[in-house]
């Protein structure tokens, strides 16, 4: 018998499988095995046996020993990488990594295991055989004697270790070996409010449970009880005896949430959490794998976890830019959803109070199937938003952060004992131009995107096609030079408000401050225990989070996202608004928010003040149908890096001349330097498409492939998010 094996060996240009004889070994495929290579013995992974192999019988080698006493790749994943493979281009071992603890290779994590301590029961007198005079030993004896069996760390706290070691080796002891499986965030409070459907949810939750295979988009406004749909899914799931994967944006995975799926599920509930240590992530995945945890929450990775029979897959804020991942190996985690869904013949649920454009699209031609929540719990109002021209406050004489408006509410709220929120909202590090005085915005003439401010060259650029600006020295709209680029940062406007309210706390929440493991956790509890009544912060306070007091909410510079340089920048300020606005008054009062902006006319405020996100769809998609961009068209970037510029132009013009044969398929095609030319002393070059189908994407790979020589990188990205 033989095996194909893929050999873990990382820095690899090729796909590393070869054959092994399994000698007298039975391994099953997906079993990790370790194998001679070369001088070494590494890992692997079966994949495949065979009852002949096409090597010479002189080469062969035989594995050395099964790893694991189970196969660590499921069938499923198996055949989830061998679609990764063709869809994403994955070498096959990338693709096999991801799918298991990156520390349980090569043994970086091992079970922990506690070991029990007795007296051996098949000696006839164990005492006898301890001599009168070791009185430490007989100390040890007596101590295991009195309470049956002991915890060894306990008995070498109150005994003397090496008589406890002495009477081990003499068997007079006998060692029991328990393993312990570490749970991440134990010390959680439970909080089981478990409450009874409304009809609209309960209409919701009967539509997915009584169907098979189904993708549904559950678009839900802001507080109207998604969570609890959700949970009411899984636990009908968990009594069919199948298991489910609830995947939520990383940050908005908070103790609230923890808390509640722990009280509802308990320890069939595993997370898989990058704020997990790596024994925890190891302990919570074998929990899965095992079959002893059947729901799985974590961020996008989790879509990954080793769960048989899934019934269903929940996608929490859908349209959340971090389910695309961008560092390699690059996937989609919503076509990985798909996968899992056709394998398992189980439904999806896609849940937002904002969808992505491209999934709307899909509901609305009959791909998805469309749920709504149209009303928050209770039928509370949506908070009112006002909207502040700060082009006018340039006329009052205010330079400053803050309109008077929103220093009005600001102290009226904390005055009141309420609490605020202060969102800023920073996407990026790239920024654009405009005009202070009238709110004009440099803009590409070919793309209508806004133009990026490169301050190596002080140039302005457009990401979607390349073209490269003069920086302005006024503004051709209205002659003003109160042109500003950059943006105020949370800490300048955290300062601020130190100095307006020098009582109060002001707690801050960005990547500055959330580095550490449990930064995020700590900094949300102390502001739901109210411990501090202001909270300012990006984009990572604006998503799910329920504050009952927080009545009033100020976004800060409400234009950063709709002029960042991408063609979902409407988009996702409008999901951006909508999601900040939906923190405020989720209780009993009434919440308002303040929405500071240059360009107050602007479509995406109108609609958002409203709450009329399908008006939004359709405005916003007559545009994307016009400009050509997604969903009427996939963008594609070939991305190729090396330290040599020369050997990146040669290997980027290479492969300009064979893709754009295919442009039969092309709306838009060219190649150019990255907008980020050099990172880390990598030159990087790029060709970007708009294509209209899929189909020459296999072909695309293939001419890639050709190009693939030692150091230059190579990479292909579907509809990437950073374009950078
Ligand atoms: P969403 O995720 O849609 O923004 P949540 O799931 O956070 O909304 O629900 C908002 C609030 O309403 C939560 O405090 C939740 O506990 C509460 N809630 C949800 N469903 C019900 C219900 N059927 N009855 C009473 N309260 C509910
Ligand atoms: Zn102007
Ligand atoms: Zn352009």
């Amino acid at each position: 018998m033989y095996a194909k094996v893929i050999v873990d060996i990382s820095n690899n240009d090729l796909d590393r499988i070869f054959d092994y004889s399994v000698g007298e070994l039975s391994p099953e495929p997906g079993c990790r095995v370790a194998v001679p290579f070369g001088q070494r013995q590494i890992e692997g992974y079966v994949i495949e046996l065979m009852d002949s192999t096409d090597c010479p019988k002189e080469k062969i080698k035989q594995i050395i020993s099964i790893i694991d006493d189970y196969p660590v790749i499921t069938k499923e994943m198996m055949a989830l990488m061998y679609f990764m493979r063709e869809r994403y281009h994955l070498r096959t071992i990338d693709a096999l990594r991801l799918f298991i603890p990156t520390q349980m290779r090569e043994g970086k994590v091992k079970e922990l295991n506690r070991k029990y301590v007795s007296i051996n029961m098949e000696i006839a007198e164990p005492r006898k055989l301890i001599r009168e005079s070791a009185q430490m030993q007989l100390n040890a004896y007596d101590y295991v004697l009195k309470r049956g069996e002991v915890p060894l760390s306990e008995l070498n706290a109150n005994c003397s270790s090496a008589s406890v070691r002495n009477l081990i080796m003499r068997d007079i002891f006998r060692v029991r070996s328990v393993e312990v499986k570490r749970s991440p965030y134990n010390n959680i409070t439970l909080n089981d409010n478990c409450v009874e459907l409304t009809d609209d949810q309960r209409s919701v939750v009967d539509t997915v449970m009584g169907s098979k295979g189904k993708t549904f988009l559950l678009h839900g406004v802001t507080g109207s009880g998604k969570t609890e749909v959700y949970m009411h899914c899984i636990a009908q799931i968990l009594q069919n005896g199948k298991t489910a994967i609830m995947l939520v944006p990383e940050i908005s995975l908070t103790p609230q949430v923890l808390a509640s799926f722990r009280s509802r599920f308990g320890d069939r509930v595993a997370l898989l959490h990058s704020g997990l240590s790596a024994g925890e992530r190891f302990d919570e995945w074998r929990r899965l794998i095992s079959g002893e945890a059947s729901v799985a929450i974590g961020a996008r990775s989790a879509i990954f976890a080793p769960l048989q029979n899934v019934g269903l897959i929940i996608i929490d804020e859908e349209h959340d830019g971090s389910y695309t991942s961008e560092s390699n190996p690059r996937y989609i985690t919503s076509e990985v959803a798909e996968f899992r869904r056709s394998y398992n013949n189980c439904n999806i649920i896609l849940g937002s109070a904002t969808p992505s454009i491209e999934s709307y699209y899909k509901a609305m031609n009959g791909e998805y199937v469309l749920l709504e929540l149209k009303n928050r719990i209770n039928k509370r109002p949506l908070p009112e938003i006002s909207i502040v021209n700060m082009c006018n406050e340039i006329y009052k004489g205010n330079n400053g952060i803050f309109s008077l408006e929103l220093e009005n509410e600001l102290h009226k709220c904390i005055e009141s004992g309420d609490q605020a929120i202060i969102f800023i909202n920073r996407r990026g590090y790239s920024s654009y131009v405009m005009c202070r005085s009238c709110g004009y915005v440099a803009k590409c003439e070919q793309c209508d995107i806004s133009l990026v401010y490169h301050k190596e060259d002080n140039s302005l650029k457009c990401h979607y096609c390349g073209n490269t600006y003069k920086m302005l020295s006024a503004c051709p709209k209205c002659g003003s030079d109160q042109i500003k680029r950059g943006f105020v940062g949370t800490e300048q406007v955290a300062e601020k408000l130190q100095e307006m309210f020098p009582n109060e706390t002001v707690l801050r929440m960005d990547n500055d401050t959330t580095q550490n493991k449990n930064a995020h956790f700590d900094i949300l509890r102390k502001f739901a225990t109210k411990q501090a009544k202001i909270l300012v912060g990006t984009q990572m306070i604006a998503k799910g989070h329920d504050f009952p007091d927080v009545t009033l909410v100020g976004i800060v510079d409400a234009d950063m996202s709709l002029h960042f340089a991408d063609y979902r920048s409407v988009e996702r300020t409008f999901q951006l608004i909508t999601q900040v606005a939906g923190r405020a008054g989720r209780n009993k009062k009434l919440g308002k928010v303040i929405l500071q902006t240059y360009s107050p006319n602007h479509y995406v405020y109108r609609f958002a003040v409203n709450g009329d996100y399908k008006h939004f769809y359709e405005k916003e998609c007559n545009l994307r149908e016009v400009t050509k961009f997604p969903p009427f068209t996939k963008i594609v970037r070939i991305l190729v890096s090396g330290e040599n510029e020369q050997d990146v132009a040669k290997t980027l013009q290479g492969i300009y001349s064979k893709v754009k044969l295919l442009n039969e398929y092309f709306v838009f095609i060219n190649y150019m330097w990255a907008p980020v030319k050099v990172i880390r002393n990598m030159h990087r070059a790029q060709i970007l498409i708009r294509m209209v189908s899929m189909e020459p994407i296999k072909e695309i790979y293939k001419i890639v492939d050709e190009f693939m020589i030692q150091k230059v990188n190579i990479f292909v990205e579907i509809n990437p998010n950073n374009l950078s």
